[in-house]
């Protein structure tokens, strides 16, 4: 069974994924890590981020190390991981892992094309979201949670300018599939919104 989530920043779709994920005892998959652990890398060698070449060639050489470091969060790190995002051969490079990691077992995947581009005949298709709001208080109280310290503005500035390059982009923008189910968190705690989404994912399948 594969069970694909998608939505935009900070709509709690990690929190949802993972927990679908272990009621159903399927592998789960954070895409998001993959274009992270790219731009980290590119990153790490003073490149840019929106360069093809450098982001290509990162993309292809990624292993499983890559997504075991501990600086994949944060501004930065969004930042990084939504520039490389937009770009065709990066996205190409991924496509692969993401696919086998899902047929083998099954799996649940988070992301922005899951059902529209990485399993457009997933079993299950989520398109999780929240108002820019929702997304920006609980984005907030995470980064605090982590004993990080910043504006709230400028947290709302971050998660609005990805959403929009994630939206406006050529390859494989941000678009809910014409056949996912909207699940629109902007005003359920993190246990409402999964036994919504289990109830969702239940409906589907039985
Ligand atoms: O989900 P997360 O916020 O970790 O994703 C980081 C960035 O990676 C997103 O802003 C988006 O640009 C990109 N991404 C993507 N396709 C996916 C998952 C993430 O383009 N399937």
């Amino acid at each position: 069974m594969i069970i694909a989530i998608d939505g935009p920043a900070a709509a709690g779709k990690g929190t949802l994924a993972r927990r679908i994920a272990a009621a159903l005892g399927l592998p789960y998959l954070d895409t998001g890590l993959l274009y992270r652990a790219v731009g980290r890398r590119v990153l790490d060698v003073g490149g840019d981020p929106a360069d093809v070449e450098a982001a290509t060639t990162a993309a292809r050489s990624l292993t499983d190390a890559d997504f075991q470091r501990t600086d994949l969060r944060g501004p930065e790190a969004d930042k990084a991981a939504s520039q490389v995002a937009s770009i065709p051969a990066v996205r190409a490079a991924l496509l692969d892992y993401q696919r086998h990691y899902g047929t083998t077992k099954g799996a649940v995947l988070d992301g922005r094309d899951i059902g529209t581009i990485v399993f457009p005949n997933a079993d299950v298709k989520l398109f999780v979201t929240a108002s820019l709001e929702a997304r920006t208080q609980r984005r907030h109280a995470e980064i605090l949670g982590r004993g990080e310290l910043i504006p709230i503005e400028a947290v709302r500035a971050d998660l609005a300018a990805r959403d929009e390059a994630d939206r406006t982009r050529a390859a494989a923008p941000l678009i809910q599939a014409a056949d996912a189910t909207l699940l629109d968190t902007s005003n359920m705690n993190a246990d409402e919104a999964f036994a919504k989404a289990l109830r969702l994912v239940k409906q589907k399948t039985i």
